[in-house]
């Protein structure tokens, strides 16, 4: 049986952001699967919860199923900072429309 998304009850936060990281694994799997090979592809239970702390302000939490931080950027993510809500309000919808919808992200 495979699953993913919030149906699948994995014990991390559940987002869209844990989605983009679920598929790609599922879709090797499910690939090794039908090909009658062992699927060896594994998810760390990333997840991401982009947390307003203020007007113009976020915290852009990224952690794993052992709540280490798994941050993208190369900067200190737990400082509440203008350009992650930026990310949030602007860029991010963009990939979710654009990217992750259409397969390319
Ligand atoms: C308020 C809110 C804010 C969020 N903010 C973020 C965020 O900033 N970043 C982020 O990454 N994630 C965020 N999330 C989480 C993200 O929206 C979910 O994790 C994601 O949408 C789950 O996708 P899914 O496809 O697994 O499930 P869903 O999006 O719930 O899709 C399931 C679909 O199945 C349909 N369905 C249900 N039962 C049946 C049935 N019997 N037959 C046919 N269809 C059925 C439903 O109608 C629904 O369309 C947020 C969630 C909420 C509620």
């Amino acid at each position: 049986m495979f699953a993913l998304g919030d149906a699948s009850n994995l014990p991390t936060s559940k987002t869209g952001a844990a989605i983009r990281k679920q598929a790609p694994v599922l879709v090797a799997n499910l690939l090794a699967a039908m090909a009658g090979r062992p699927g060896e592809a594994a998810y760390d239970g990333y997840t991401s919860c982009p947390l307003v702390t203020g007007y113009g302000r976020l915290v852009l939490a990224e952690f794993d199923y052992d709540g280490n931080p798994a941050e993208t950027f190369p900067f200190d993510q737990a400082k509440e900072r203008r350009s992650m809500y930026l990310l949030k309000k602007y860029a991010l919808p963009q990939m979710y429309w654009h990217g992750m919808l259409r397969g390319r992200a």
